[in-house]
């Protein structure tokens, strides 16, 4: 034990002591939060624009998911997957016919939704597809993001997410992402899948070159390859559409979810496709014990309610296009580039004026919650319920802050 009996009580030096450390968090400590506004411990109140990465697409406790989730846990929260519950079949069924799709497989985070997308794709190779035992292949993204798994760090090019923690996963082959002739190459027989971020969120909000998501659509169709679009960050209207695949008018095979399906309130993640490809699991071969579960469901259904109706997604489009004429106009004032796809934004600043981090820093100081990403980019993702007003007073604590960091 170390510090004053008053540090061991402070949430900050507590975790510092007996959390692990595989996190580096900016210095606020949150203690409740309402729609796109967090206050810390000492009432100060700040607009969150990180959104928990997405999973606060629909802000801090909605009204509606709370409700949801509140009935549920005055009647049922956990049954495992031994006995049927009342919320999975029904939450399966409207998540499905969100995504146009027939089967829902439930899960719990977004890294085992993967996991379970390529567990998917390597028994179809083997039972549909023809190919030999444990030969499967599936073509991933450079800079791609999917999780923290050993098979998902596996096929990482972080090298911060890989060193030290293998022997690696093998079955894993590597393209630039946004090039239609080397995915080509990398695919041969062997190939069951290719697996990729319609939008990479953690390398940056890097976006495809126009025209790509069809490129790949189109090749994984003639070479009988699925097409895995991990929307884990980018979908459920982070982008302005359901699914940021729909901007190209793409349908993939299989659909990976997870973040913003919980609400905000619950983890739930999902591999949604259709009964060709998630009809090759059989009892026995895959599972979770917390998948599926009554209180995920129920808050799963709540959020597949909000989302039917498009209004959602719409505030994305509109305000999206406010945040991204406010963060044009920054070009020149030690903004280097901007990347936006709806509510969505990567800011590269010029290394010259500080790291991502000092910029998040200052804008911390100034009530703003931002969190940076690969040194001098800074990621805005605030949750979908922020107004207009809310937006142009980040535009301008955001040049408040470039401004600080020039001093
Ligand atoms: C966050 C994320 C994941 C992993 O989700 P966890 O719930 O943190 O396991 C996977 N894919 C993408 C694209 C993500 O952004």
């Amino acid at each position: 034990m170390t510090g004053t009996v008053e540090e061991r009580q402070d949430p900050r030096a507590l975790e510092a002591v007996h959390g692990a450390h595989n996190y580096h968090p900016i210095p606020v400590v949150i203690s409740a939060g309402e729609g796109a506004w967090v206050t810390d411990s000492s009432g100060r109140r700040y607009l969150d624009c990180l959104a928990a990465y997405s999973a606060l697409n629909f802000g801090h406790r909605h009204p509606e998911v709370v409700a949801a989730a509140a009935d549920q846990l005055g009647r049922l929260t956990l049954t495992s997957r031994a006995f049927h519950n009342d919320q999975l079949g029904p939450f399966c069924a409207e998540l499905a016919a969100l995504a146009g799709k027939d089967m829902v497989l439930p899960m719990n985070t977004g890294a085992e939704a993967v996991e379970s997308a390529l567990k998917v794709a390597r028994k179809w190779g083997y039972d549909v597809k023809g190919v030999p035992p444990d030969q499967a292949t599936v073509v991933v993204m450079e800079g791609n993001f999917h999780g923290r798994t050993i098979s998902l760090v596996s096929f990482s090019t972080d090298p911060e997410a890989r060193g030290g923690f293998g022997p690696f996963t093998p079955g894993f082959r590597h393209v630039p992402y946004g090039d239609e002739v080397a995915l080509a190459e990398a695919i041969d027989e062997t190939t069951v899948a290719v697996l990729l971020e319609p939008v990479q969120g953690e390398a940056g909000v890097i976006l495809p070159p126009p025209g790509y998501l069809r490129q790949v659509r189109r090749l994984c169709t003639e070479r009988n390859v699925l097409m895995l679009a991990d929307e884990v960050q980018s979908g459920l209207g982070r982008t302005g559409r359901t699914f940021a695949c729909e901007h190209e008018d793409v349908v993939p095979d299989v659909y990976i979810l997870g973040k913003a399906l919980g609400g905000g309130v619950v983890p739930v993640s999902a591999v949604v496709a259709d009964s060709d490809v998630l009809g090759v699991l059989h009892p026995g071969q895959h599972g979770s014990t917390f998948g599926g579960n009554p209180m995920a469901a129920a808050a799963g259904r709540a959020v597949v309610r909000l989302l039917a109706s498009g209004e959602f997604q719409e505030r994305a489009r509109l305000l999206g296009e406010r945040l991204r004429v406010g963060l044009d106009a920054l070009s020149g004032r030690g903004v280097l580039a901007v990347r936006c796809t709806g509510l969505w934004a990567g800011i590269d600043i010029d290394p010259a004026l500080g790291t991502g981090r000092a910029l998040c820093e200052r804008l911390l100081a100034r009530g703003v919650l931002a969190k940076d990403t690969h040194g001098s980019t800074v990621r805005l993702a605030p949750p979908l319920v922020i107004t207009e007003a809310e937006i142009d007073w980040l535009l301008e604590q955001l040049a408040a802050a470039l401004a600080d960091l020039s001093r």
